[in-house]
């Protein structure tokens, strides 16, 4: 069967740039079709991404606070972990926000099509799936095809190498597991796989972890870590086999060159995605897609082709849902005529592990390297009447002021809950609060946010 059809606004991809475009867009009152080739909306976030992850993340955290309840003084036995179960559990989240999605949609009359969609000119896309081949003739398009997961050349097929989506899916928890890559996905991963019973080995060319943050900050964390992880820094891998016993690993240290063979149950690979830019034919759209898959485009998400907008993980780094979603809500108000552009100050960004680390704005590395004159705040948690009795202590907070003017440019929150906790700094930072105005807030006590304002104190001057 060929169909042809018309929308005003085509989106391509329901991720949570696109869903969040087509939701705008239909909203500013404009004829809005998604299409999507997944059967459900939500894309990487919300089917194999930041959701299942935090499910698990939640259910890895519940694990390790029981092993805590004999010195809390509570009785209670060993917890065994039912797979089905817990993955069932997993699936219920992503179908209940999968389904309200599709409620969204169709309470503003957005269409969904389902079937793999490629351009075939500059206002024409074609959309296959397994029942009909459509062509739909669009007047704007908002690409938000997304990214994929990469590989090593090294690696082969093997149902015991995963990648992140195999790792959400639970299908197995490994005797040993061997992690490649300690980016946020890969310490993520390793905290659940942890908590599940894995022994677990990350493997990290650089030297140290999140070499984007500043080292006080990561040391700390790599001590809490290496108690239950282990790290093996400066590494590469070389070679992987996959046996009939398990995935043998070869190593070397970037430093003496020495080399180590081990053998695992499974190995996952996590050392980032790649856009989606080549597998869409946009160029027969006109439309620009650089040597690495990215679509460029302008502060209005414009690409090369002005009815053509770009958002999202498919436009570049940092690839994360909130940016995504930030990026659609722009492309829709300026495709409807209003003056809109995409230029936060800060992005924020969070490593959901145990502890969490939280950072937005600058860090004290990055202000040497623009050559800002700035000054640090920090707070250790073990002063934190809240941290104590939460258990905790083992955090920080950490603000980055501009010297001359006093405004708060960035924080780094290493702890339980540094995820909500860092939102304060990021409003401040986006206000251009100075010192004071996070002093004279009066913060409640105790908690662990108050934290915030006891590092800006010390920096005021007003605890000695
Ligand atoms: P996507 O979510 O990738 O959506 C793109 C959609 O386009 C997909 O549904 C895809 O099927 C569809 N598509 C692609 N090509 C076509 C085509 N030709 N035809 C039809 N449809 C097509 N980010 C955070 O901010 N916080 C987190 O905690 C977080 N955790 C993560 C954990 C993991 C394990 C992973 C893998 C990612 C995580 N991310 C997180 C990143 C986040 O998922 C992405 O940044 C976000 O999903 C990008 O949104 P997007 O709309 O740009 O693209």
């Amino acid at each position: 069967m060929y169909i042809k059809i018309k929308t005003q606004i085509l989106v391509l991809g329901a991720g949570p740039g696109g869903y969040s475009a087509a939701f705008r867009c239909a909203d500013l009152g404009m004829d809005t079709t998604i299409v999507e080739r997944y059967p459900d909306l939500g894309g990487v976030c919300l089917n194999v991404g930041c959701i299942p992850s935090k499910t698990l993340l939640h259910i890895a955290k519940l694990i390790e606070t029981q092993k805590k309840f004999n010195k809390y003084g509570l009785l209670s036995g060993e917890t065994h972990i039912d797979l089905n179960k817990t993955r069932s559990w997993k699936d219920k989240i992503i179908d209940q926000l999968s389904n309200s999605l599709s409620a969204m949609a169709k309470k503003r009359n957005v269409k969904v099509i389902d079937g793999v969609g490629k351009f075939i000119d500059s206002h024409t896309i074609q959309v296959e799936n397994n029942e009909m081949t459509l062509e739909i003739a669009f007047n704007y398009a908002i690409v938000a095809a997304g990214s994929h997961t990469v590989s090593l050349p090294c690696i082969p097929n093997d149902q015991r190498i995963w990648n992140s989506t195999d790792a959400l899916s639970l299908q197995s928890i490994p005797e040993r597991l061997l992690i490649i890559g300690s980016g946020a996905i890969g310490l993520e991963m390793a905290t659940i796989y942890r908590a599940f019973g894995s022994e677990i080995d990350i493997v990290e060319m650089c030297n140290r972890i999140m070499p984007i943050l500043d080292e006080d900050i990561t040391n700390i964390f790599t001590k809490i870590i290496t108690k239950n992880i282990n790290l093996i820094l400066n590494t590469k891998v070389n070679i992987v086999e996959a046996k009939k016993d398990g995935i043998y690993v070869t190593m070397e240290n970037k430093q003496t060159l020495l080399k180590n063979t081990q053998r695992y149950d499974a190995l996952l690979v996590a050392i980032g995605r790649a856009p989606n830019g080549n597998m869409l034919n946009i160029e027969r759209a006109g439309v620009n897609v650089n040597e690495y898959g990215f679509i460029p485009v302008d502060k209005q998400m414009r690409t090369n082709v002005q009815h053509i907008f770009a958002i999202g993980d498919i436009i570049g780094y940092p690839m994360l849902a909130h940016k995504s979603i930030h990026e659609g809500h722009v492309a829709a108000e300026v495709i409807s005529g209003k003056k809109r552009c995409f230029d936060p100050i800060i992005i924020p960004s969070i490593i959901y592990t145990d502890p969490e680390i939280a950072w937005v704005g600058y860090t004290e590395k990055s202000a040497q390297e623009k050559n800002i004159d700035y000054e640090v705040a920090l707070f250790p948690w073990m002063a934190s009447g809240r941290a104590i009795t939460e258990d905790c202590k083992e955090g920080i907070t950490k603000l980055i002021f501009n010297k001359k003017t006093n405004r708060i440019i960035g924080g780094s929150i290493l702890g339980a809950n540094a995820s909500e906790i860092l939102g304060e700094i990021a409003l401040a930072i986006e206000m251009g609060c100075d010192v004071e105005d996070i002093t004279l807030t009066i913060h409640a006590h105790p908690t662990l946010y108050e934290s915030i304002a006891l590092a800006a104190s010390i920096h005021n001057g007003s605890i000695t």
